[in-house]
């Protein structure tokens, strides 16, 4: 089923001049850029993002991490969406992440590794809503 999905380019990413080259990952492989827009996460907007880490030992570094700088949003498109975006984004850690893989090419560790993606449709669905709340389906 054609379905669509979320990603951002990370702070680290943008900084690094990496993200045409991601993007151009993505549409390579069929993926439709539907909507996409630089912003700055603000705390409030890291909290909701990463609700189920905020008391993980790991969240201050995170948190200061991802609010640094700009990020890039955009909802994608394409058949099997989630699923697809997970596999070309990699594993949390850069190291361990496959060959071919956006972290494997680019991350630094596992706090700094350059993309996003949402985990199951049902995220999908609620951070499309929250980083592009003008979007309707
Ligand atoms: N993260 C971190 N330290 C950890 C685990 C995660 O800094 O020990 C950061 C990392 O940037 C990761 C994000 O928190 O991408 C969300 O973690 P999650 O386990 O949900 O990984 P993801 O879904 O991004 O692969
Ligand atoms: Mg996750």
């Amino acid at each position: 089923m054609v379905e669509q999905t979320f990603i951002f380019i990370k702070p680290d990413g943008v900084e690094r001049g990496l993200s045409e080259t991601i993007l151009q990952k993505f549409t390579d492989n069929n993926f439709k850029i539907l909507h996409i827009k630089e912003l700055t996460l603000t705390k409030e907007m890291a909290d909701i993002h990463y609700n189920e880490h905020v008391d993980k030992p790991f969240y201050p570094d995170l948190l200061s991490f991802i609010t640094r700088g700009p990020i890039i949003a955009a909802i994608m498109e394409k058949e099997n969406a989630v699923e697809e975006a997970r596999v070309l984004v990699g594993a949390t850690n850069p190291a361990e992440a496959e060959e071919g893989t956006i972290r494997k090419e680019f991350g630094k560790n596992t706090g700094e590794n350059v993309i996003h993606a949402s985990d199951s449709e049902k995220s999908a669905e609620s951070e499309i809503q929250h980083f592009f709340p003008d979007y309707v389906t």
